[in-house]
C-alpha cells in the first residue's frame, strides 16, 4: 500500500503517475522528469509532491509548508521558468546552481522546479547537467516538459521519468465541477482549453473569466467591417491586454504579505525568497500582454472555427462555443483565410519577443477584414 500523503491523493486523473510520486517522497531520488502533454496536471502534481517534500507529516495539505509549496511561494523552493522563449544560462546559475550548494533558508530539503524544462538553451543545459551530477544531499530537481524528447540526453538520463497521460475533456468538466465551478462555465473552459486541465481552470475562476472572449468577439466584429474597423480592433485587443497587466500588478502585494511583519516590513529570514517571488512577479507581468494577446486571438480562432463548422452543417458536438449562435456572414474560405492569418500571428508572436504586437494584430485583422486577401 502506498503511503498516505493526502496532498498527492488530490492531484486528479494521473492515478498511475501519482501513486509513484507517493511512493517516491518517502525515498526521493535527486532528479524527476514529469514528462505529459500540456494541461495534464504536471503543476499540481509537482507542487503536490514539493509540499509532500517539505512537510514534517509527507504532504498533510493543510500546514504552512504545503500552503506555501502549494502556493509556489515556499521559501526552500526554486522555481525556474522561461523567460521570452529560453530558460537562460544566468536564470539557472542563479536559482539553481547557486542555492543549490547554500544552505537552505528554512531547515527543510530544497526543491528545485524546471517548467518547461526543454525550453532550456544548451548552456543552461549544461549549467544543469553539473548540478546533476553532482547533486547535493537535500536536494530535489522536478522537471516538467510537454516536450521531454527535446531534453538534452545527458540531463534526461540523470532523471526519473513519471510519465502523465493526456486528460478526456469530459474529465476535465467533471474536475471542474467537483471544484464548485458551474457546469455550463466549466463545459466551456474545458471546451475552450482544449481539454487542457490548467488553463480551463484559470479560464473558468478568473475574475473576468471569458472576458476575453467578448473581446476576440468584438474584435472580429469590427475587422469585418474594413481597414479602419481592423486597426480599431487592434485597439480593443490591446486595451483589454493593459487592464489585465494592470490587475496582475495588484496581486503581488497579496503575494507578500505571507512574509513581512506585523509593520510591513519584509523579515530577515525571507529576503531571498522575496526578491525571488518579485522577481517571478515581474517576469508574469511582462508576459502579461503576450499572453492575454494569444488568449483573445486563440478565442478568435475558435470562433471562426466554429463558423466553418456550422457552414458544412457538422454536428453541434463540435463547437468549441456551444453557447453562442454563430452567425458569420463569411463563408467558409474567408473564415479558413482568418483562422490562417490569427493562427500565423500567434505563432509569431509566440516565436519573436521583439516583434511589435500592435503591428501584428494589425495584419491580423486586416487580412480578416479584406474580402479580397481571404
Ligand atoms: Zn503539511
Amino acid at each position: 500500500m502506498a503511503p498516505e500523503s493526502p496532498v498527492l491523493e488530490r492531484v486528479p486523473g494521473q492515478a498511475q503517475a501519482i501513486s509513484f510520486l507517493m511512493q517516491a517522497a518517502a525515498r526521493p531520488h535527486h532528479a524527476y522528469l514529469l514528462a505529459g502533454p500540456e494541461g495534464g496536471g504536471k503543476s499540481l502534481a509537482a507542487r503536490a509532491f514539493a509540499a509532500a517534500l517539505l512537510c514534517e507529516r509527507g504532504g498533510c495539505g493543510d500546514c504552512r509548508d504545503c500552503r506555501l509549496a502549494l502556493d509556489d511561494k515556499h521559501p526552500n523552493e526554486f522555481i525556474v521558468e522561461p523567460e521570452g522563449r529560453d530558460i537562460h544560462v544566468d536564470t539557472v546559475r542563479a536559482e539553481i546552481w547557486h542555492p543549490a550548494f547554500r544552505t537552505a533558508p528554512e531547515p527543510r530539503r530544497k526543491i528545485f522546479m524546471i517548467r518547461e524544462a526543454d525550453r532550456l538553451n544548451p548552456a543552461a543545459a549544461d549549467v544543469l547537467l553539473k548540478v546533476l551530477e553532482e547533486p547535493p544531499a537535500d536536494a530535489v530537481i522536478l522537471l516538467l516538459s510537454a516536450r521531454p524528447h527535446e531534453l538534452p540526453e545527458t540531463v534526461l538520463s540523470r532523471c526519473h521519468v513519471v510519465t502523465f497521460q493526456p486528460l478526456a475533456e469530459s474529465f476535465v468538466v467533471d474536475t471542474l465541477v467537483g471544484e464548485d465551478i458551474d457546469p455550463t462555465r466549466a463545459a466551456l473552459a474545458a471546451r475552450l482549453s482544449g481539454g487542457n486541465l490548467g488553463r480551463a481552470r484559470r479560464l473558468a475562476t478568473n475574475a473576468d473569466g471569458l472576458a476575453f472572449r467578448d473581446v476576440a468577439l468584438e474584435a472580429l466584429r469590427r475587422a469585418a467591417s474594413g481597414a479602419a474597423g481592423a486597426l480599431q480592433a487592434a485597439d480593443l485587443v490591446l486595451e483589454a491586454a493593459d487592464r489585465y497587466k494592470k490587475g496582475l500588478k495588484e496581486q503581488l502585494d497579496e503575494e507578500l504579505a505571507p512574509f513581512l511583519d506585523e509593520r510591513g516590513r519584509p523579515e530577515d529570514a525571507y529576503r531571498g525568497a522575496i526578491r525571488r517571488l518579485e522577481e517571478r512577479h515581474k517576469r508574469r507581468v511582462r508576459r502579461a500582454e503576450r499572453d492575454y494577446v494569444d488568449w483573445v486571438l486563440m478565442a478568435a480562432s475558435a470562433l471562426l472555427r466554429d463558423r466553418i463548422v456550422v457552414a458544412v452543417g457538422g454536428d453541434a458536438g463540435l463547437l468549441i462555443n456551444p453557447d453562442l449562435s454563430t452567425t458569420g456572414r463569411a463563408g467558409i474560405p474567408a473564415s479558413a483565410a482568418g483562422l490562417a492569418a490569427l493562427e500565423a500571428a500567434r505563432a509569431a508572436l509566440a516565436e519573436d519577443l521583439n516583434l511589435n504586437t500592435r503591428l501584428v494584430l494589425e495584419q491580423a485583422f486586416l487580412r480578416l477584414g479584406d474580402p479580397l486577401a481571404a
